[in-house]
């Protein structure tokens, strides 16, 4: 029987972006090609798991959505099955990434959360599939990378403050959104619920 390496697999609450406050089954894919200094995730290790505990573990609860996301998914190679499996049981399926793999097919909504430098490539199957770009506003941002978009393009541009420095964060945050108005806030509200 096929078994997929997954870092974690959990129900919680979505706490950002545009599909914040909905419940949703976590599912964590292992490794990451980058190391962002505010990373919160020990992406490193994995469990297996086998099609029917997946299934039954991702059955347990009523709701359908899921949040696929690591580590970077689009760099592993179990995400596709990961995707076919839920989408079996009638998930709605949102993806998180870094942005510079090819984005996987089948995902409902894409997030791309791309690095603060202004050097950083997106890879362009990431431009055209993102439902939604979300930066992390942290020491040293480089705010001339935000000028790359469009922001009439009708996706949902957004800045988080980084938690550790919330408060320098979201000055700057504020600061920059009233004469960029296009850009939305995004908060990591599981984070003041207190859910993983
Ligand atoms: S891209 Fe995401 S998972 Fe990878 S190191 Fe940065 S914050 Fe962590």
């Amino acid at each position: 029987m096929k078994e997929l390496r997954i870092n974690d697999v959990f129900w919680t609450v979505q706490g950002e972006g545009q599909n914040a406050g909905k419940r949703a089954l976590f599912v964590r894919m292992p490794f990451c090609n980058l190391a962002c200094s505010w990373c919160d995730t020990s992406f490193n290790t994995f469990q297996k798991w086998t099609e029917d505990r997946f299934k039954e573990f991702a059955q347990q609860e009523t709701a359908r959505f899921a949040v696929v996301t690591g580590g970077e998914p689009m760099m592993n190679k179990d995400t596709p099955a990961v995707i076919k499996w839920l989408k079996d049981l009638g998930f709605v399926v949102a993806c998180e990434s870094n942005g510079t793999f090819p984005i996987v097919e089948g995902i409902d909504f894409v997030t791309i959360s791309p690095k603060r430098d202004a050097d950083y490539h997106i890879h362009e199957s990431a431009w055209q599939k993102a439902n939604e770009f979300k930066y992390v506003i942290d020491e040293g941002f480089q705010w001339e990378v935000l000028e790359r978009h469009d922001l009439k393009d009708g996706r949902r541009y957004s800045l988080s403050p980084e938690y550790n420095r919330f408060e320098k964060s979201i000055a700057e945050i504020l600061e920059f959104q009233r004469k960029n108005p296009g850009w939305q806030i995004s908060l990591q509200t599981h984070k003041w619920m207190k859910v993983p």
